[in-house]
């Protein structure tokens, strides 16, 4: 079996420059090549993943089939490289050292002293080879998290150095993100922050070979010129990464500067095959021109940190883009959301999207932004969170079941139509242990859903811990907000959808980690599809 290559991506000057797009745009330009890439991330915090870790904090917790809870970087790399990602993809330094602690325990290292360098190296070395083991990858990209010099990424940037040390020449390469920022009393952009970030990686035993400078001006051929030579790399290895409208605008940029070239050369692969980027362009184009607008508005708990929604605003930069319709989200605290300033918040929309969330600070808002599109015949998608407070919203107001609630917030109330699921009872470790990943969905004949996917079984990823009650079925269904999607070995109830309204949808699943760039998700296209017809009612 061919080794494969390495690709490591570090970070230095400041937090925050996009190391995830520039690693899934390498990503993309390299498989349209025709390699076979993966791109896997390595965090530094303590935390065995992200997923105990507030949105607020951390942004969105992203799931990937295999239902592993990640950081939202590998979102972006499924979305760039239309290919999922799995467990192995995310590694965090808490997760190194469990495994470390558990073999310690076990006995594996019996006699010796456990330490920094070699064993917790050897582990994060472990799980930077073990994405490539089953041979399916001619080029693996690893991005370190963190910025060089952080306390933190220190064990990562030693593991990286001993790797390039055993892989040897020509197999792995060393891309470094920085910032040129800009003066703007004097008009200059300034290179000394770069030079010395390059250098603290040089302390660690590590050369950059390629620089990705992040400036919001175009870098002048002498300031190129001066990078080059100060931070040691070779000419045509200063790429420049402007500021762009969308970061689907990135990978054509880099490669504009040959950057995929330039990798490829210094891994001694071919650089014959011309990248095949129609379709990307085919988005981007229909993206960059727009024929129709619509505004939408996201109602959640999270909205004061744009990014807890990170995968959902893009499947609709997706899905708008696949109708030429340009999607502006309005961001509607749940919270803020009362019976009397309804109206106020969401007469303008064309489209309501009820958000995915945990605790019920402004659940009672999700319940009224149901009724107001219930009622006033907006399209309403509701995901997660949102599907069960349709629920609760419908039992209250249309069966009349006073009190309803979802045993999250009322465990006394007297009508449960959300509850927790049975094998949910007796778990009490709070990681990793919710419905977590890909279950499979049977699709009801003569439902919307069914016409949507065009399938009689679908595949979605899952991230709860509570669930539609059974108990309500046969209420529900006879008042028309049908169960339409059922998982097949439980009987679960995974989608609602209202008879007697233009698009009322609820869907336990979170659609939106399946959205790509050249496969946008049914489900959003005919979401946005419906608030077009919507606003094109309103305005005839
Ligand atoms: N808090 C709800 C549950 O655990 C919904 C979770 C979500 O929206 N992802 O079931």
């Amino acid at each position: 079996m061919k080794q494969p290559k390495y690709i490591f991506v570090t970070g230095g000057v400041t937090s925050s420059l996009g190391k995830g797009i520039v690693a899934a745009s390498l990503g993309l330009l390299l498989k349209s090549r025709g390699y076979r890439v993966t791109i896997q991330k390595l965090d530094p915090y303590i935390n065995v993943d992200p997923g105990t870790l507030n949105p607020y904090e951390h942004g969105e917790c992203y799931v990937t089939e295999d239902g592993a809870e990640t950081d939202l970087d590998l979102g972006h790399y499924e979305r760039f490289l239309n290919q999922p990602t799995s467990q192995a993809n995310n590694v965090t330094t808490g997760r190194i050292y469990q495994s470390v602690i558990e073999k310690e325990r076990r006995g594996d290292y019996l006699g010796k002293t456990v330490q920094i360098i070699p064993h917790i190296t050897n582990e994060i070395k472990r799980r930077i080879k073990m994405v490539g083991r089953g041979g399916d990858y001619d080029i693996i990209i690893t991005e370190i998290g963190g910025t060089v010099g952080d306390i933190e990424s220190l064990p990562y940037i030693e593991a990286v150095r001993q790797l390039r040390w055993e892989l040897e020449e020509n197999n792995s390469v060393i891309i470094h993100l920085t910032l040129i920022p800009y003066l703007a009393a004097s008009g200059e952009l300034k290179t000394k922050p770069t030079q010395h970030s390059v250098r603290l990686l040089m302390e660690s035993g590590i050369q950059a070979d390629v620089l990705v400078c992040r400036t919001e001006h175009q870098i002048p051929k002498e300031v190129i010129a001066k990078l080059t030579q100060f931070c040691n790399v070779k000419p045509g290895h200063v790429i420049e990464c402007l500021d762009a409208p969308s970061i689907y605008e990135v990978p054509l940029m880099l490669r504009e500067q040959h950057f995929d070239d330039v990798v490829l050369r210094e891994l001694e692969l071919s650089t014959e095959s011309n990248p095949d980027l129609l379709k990307w362009k085919e988005f981007l184009n229909n993206w960059r021109t727009p024929q129709k607008e619509i505004k939408i508005a996201l109602v959640g708990k999270y909205v004061s940190l744009q990014d807890s929604y990170k995968s959902i605003t893009e499947a609709f930069t997706h899905a708008g883009a696949r109708l030429q319709t340009r999607i502006h989200v309005k961001w509607v605290y749940s919270g803020d959301l009362k019976p009397g300033n309804l109206s106020e918040n969401l007469s303008d929309v064309d489209g309501i999207l009820i958000a995915p969330g945990f605790g019920d600070r402004g659940t009672d808002g999700k319940v009224f932004a149901a009724q107001f599109g219930r009622e006033n015949g907006i399209p309403v998608l509701g995901i997660c969170l949102g599907m069960q407070m349709m629920a609760v919203e419908f039992a209250r107001n249309v069966l009349g079941l006073e009190n309803a609630e979802s045993t999250e917030f009322n465990t006394q109330t007297p009508h449960p139509v959300i509850n927790l699921m049975e094998d949910q009872k007796n778990v009490t470790n709070k990681g990793g242990s919710m419905r977590l990943g890909n279950w499979s969905c049977n699709l009801k004949e003569n439902s919307v859903i069914h016409e949507i996917y065009q399938n009689d079984s679908i595949l979605e990823r899952h991230r709860h811990r509570y669930e539609f009650n059974s108990d309500y079925y046969d209420d529900f269904d006879r008042a028309t907000f049908r169960p339409t999607g059922i998982n097949p070995e439980t009987g679960l109830v995974e989608i609602l959808e209202y008879d007697n309204h233009p698009f009322y949808i609820g869907v336990q699943f979170h659609p939106e980690y399946k959205s790509t760039v050249i496969q946008p998700h049914p489900l959003f296209i005919a979401f946005v599809n419906a608030a077009l017809k919507y606003k094109f009612k309103q305005e005839n």
